[in-house]
């Protein structure tokens, strides 16, 4: 997808700080984190919205989602950690390739805003 900040991430077009890459997905570091640590994997093909979303892409989210408990001791996820998807304006969605947020490595509190 052209101009899309994640898609050129991906292709290596925009320097990160990868922690874990495979087929499916990468997962990088946050550039503004909001937790202690906050990483972001990211699903190798475009979409926005889960609403979006076809049939071979949710099989790829559905490997991420089983990866990402598999990544313990790299993303400090031994105390249990928060997995966040900002879909569309409300949810304050700035980046428009779908992303997990993954936020450890301190107590969180619950707030919507
Ligand atoms: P969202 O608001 O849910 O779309 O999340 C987008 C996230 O991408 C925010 O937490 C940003 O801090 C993060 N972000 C923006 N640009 C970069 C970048 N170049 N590298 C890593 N993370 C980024
Ligand atoms: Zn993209």
């Amino acid at each position: 997808m052209e101009n899309c900040l994640f898609c050129k991430i991906i292709k290596g077009e925009i320097p990160c700080t990868k922690m874990y890459e495979d087929k499916n997905m990468i997962v990088i570091k946050d550039i503004d984190p909001k937790a202690k640590n906050h990483f972001l994997a990211i699903p190798k093909s475009h979409f926005k919205l889960l609403a979006d979303m076809t049939e071979e892409q949710s099989e790829m989210l559905r490997q991420c989602f089983l990866t990402i408990p598999k990544l313990q001791k790299e993303l400090q996820l031994e105390n249990g950690y928060r997995l966040v998807i900002n879909q569309g304006d409300d949810a304050g969605q700035t980046v428009f390739h779908l992303h997990i947020h993954i936020l450890s490595g301190q107590k969180m509190g619950w707030t919507p805003a």
